[in-house]
């Protein structure tokens, strides 16, 4: 199918985009050959290019963003009536989508209740980093103000969120960074030697991993640790599922030592891994929940950064003292764009089950993955949840060795040529997890799921041989 072009230049639109356009995580020296590829049109699973060529996008945006699809006029439509009625107002009057969407949310996660609203996932991390560096000044006289990260986890893009990253290839060349964060292990099975946990498996792992941040804890001072921000499942870090008895464990360690559980949820949440969130498959219970991409799957600009009411409690203060509510704003968090499109995204979530079609669809999306395992000798580990699924590349089975970022692009490449979008994490960074990585939207069929790893399976023949 060729969707007609709402262009009336293409070459025009192209040479505007080569010469003021400056694309994210992009090279730009290869466009004076070649040029940048400009998306025009979308609908359900598929794009098609200013070319007018068709590509089947199985990353939902490029970061794991669009969860319902595209072409949701019905999302449209619900943003535009609200922002024609009442478009802003920042600061501290409240809307009715915002309302409305978060009696909806907290619906979701029992045992938690705010939502304060911004615009993007770095900056929901950020809100939730204030709030417990505020706490600790509230309560704790500055002291319990550090912030423990994973080794692999990604926060985002600020400074203060790559200080709290653990993707070494993202925070190179952007140093200093913000004081007071603190690099705890992985917990990543596949490579377990690298933790000196090799002789270990299943929950023993797991638990054991656990316990080494325990040991940090305890080298840092319990009193000095306010909070651990994680990944329920690490995502760009390379699609790493926690093993058994490791969040059980964490969660004792973390209670134990008066330290708030902050997950990230920016790319696990609102469905993606089959549950609203991926820490509902681990049973725990976390303080603060940041979410982004899937909250309105990109049709508005939406984060949120949800507490408990314990935490809610700490900043209510009838004193007159001006300094103790939390003096944050976020001018974009009074946008009702993105409530009023998170409601629609949220609905068409329950109505159409795609909490139940990303559970369906994960296991064969799994199974192919493992099929090309037997086949082809690179695909060295596959792992995932709900439609976030990996494959890890390696050029050798025994050492499990990277295979290297030219061969993981090359792949990538062939996909993009056979029409099929992936895509790869950590491809930069020599000796780290080269990853390709599958996150269609979570209304895709078996046949989209098929057409994905048959393209993977042409690409690792023609470049693997
Ligand atoms: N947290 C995680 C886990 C992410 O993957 C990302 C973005 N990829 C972010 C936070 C940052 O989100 P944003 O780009 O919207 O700031």
């Amino acid at each position: 199918m060729t969707m007609p072009l709402n262009v009336n230049d293409p070459r025009a639109v192209i040479e505007a985009d080569r010469a003021h356009v400056w694309h994210h995580l992009t090279q730009h020296a290869p466009f004076t050959a070649t040029d940048p590829r400009i998306i025009v049109e979308g609908k359900g699973l598929k794009l098609w290019d200013i070319t007018g060529k068709e590509h089947l996008d199985a990353v939902s945006g490029g970061v794991w963003t669009v969860n319902v699809g595209y072409g949701r006029a019905r999302i449209a439509d619900a943003v535009r009536d609200q922002l024609v009625r009442m478009n802003f107002f920042g600061g501290s009057l409240g809307s009715v989508p915002a309302a409305i969407f978060a009696e909806r949310l907290i619906g979701k996660m029992p045992g938690l209740s705010r939502v304060y609203y911004a615009s993007s996932g770095s900056e929901a991390n950020e809100k939730a980093f204030k709030i417990v560096r505020q706490i600790a000044h509230k309560r704790h006289g500055g002291r319990k103000h550090k912030i423990l990260f994973r080794d692999r986890d990604y926060h985002g893009t600020t400074i203060a969120c790559l200080s709290a990253g653990g993707q070494q290839e993202r925070n190179a060349q952007y140093g200093p960074f913000a004081p007071g964060f603190v690099q705890v292990p992985h917990c990543m099975e596949y490579r377990k030697h690298e933790l000196g946990l090799g002789h270990l498996s299943g929950e023993a792992f797991g638990v054991a991993c656990a316990d080494m941040i325990e040991e940090v804890i305890l080298r840092e001072g319990p009193d000095t640790i306010g909070a651990i921000c994680l990944e329920p499942m690490t995502a760009g870090g390379g699609i790493i599922p926690a093993p058994e008895g490791y969040w059980p464990r964490l969660s004792e360690i973390c209670r134990k030592h008066d330290i708030l559980i902050h997950i990230d949820e920016v790319v696990c949440g609102m469905g993606r891994t089959g549950e609203w969130f991926g820490y509902q498959h681990y049973g725990i219970a976390p303080d603060i929940v940041t979410m982004a991409k899937g909250v309105a799957s990109g049709y508005a600009a939406i984060s949120c950064c949800v507490t408990t009411e314990a935490v809610f409690e700490m900043f209510r203060d009838d004193s007159d003292d001006p300094l103790n509510y939390f003096r944050d704003i976020s001018t974009f968090g009074g946008c009702t764009a993105g409530p009023a499109a998170a409601i629609e995204n949220m609905a068409i979530l329950e109505e159409e089950d795609l909490l139940g079609n990303t559970r369906a669809m994960s296991g064969r999306l799994l199974g192919n993955l493992r099929e090309l395992a037997t086949r082809h000798a690179a695909v060295g580990d596959v792992r995932g949840l709900g439609l976030f699924c990996g494959a890890e590349l390696v050029s050798d089975r025994e050492t499990r060795d990277p295979l290297p970022e030219k061969q993981v692009v090359a792949i990538v490449g062939d996909c993009m040529e056979q029409g099929v979008i992936v895509g790869a994490t950590n491809r930069s960074v020599p000796g780290r997890n080269n990853t390709l990585c599958f996150s269609p939207a979570l209304i895709a069929t078996a046949d989209d799921i098929d057409r994905i790893t048959d393209a993977v399976d042409g690409a690792l023949t023609r470049v693997l041989g």
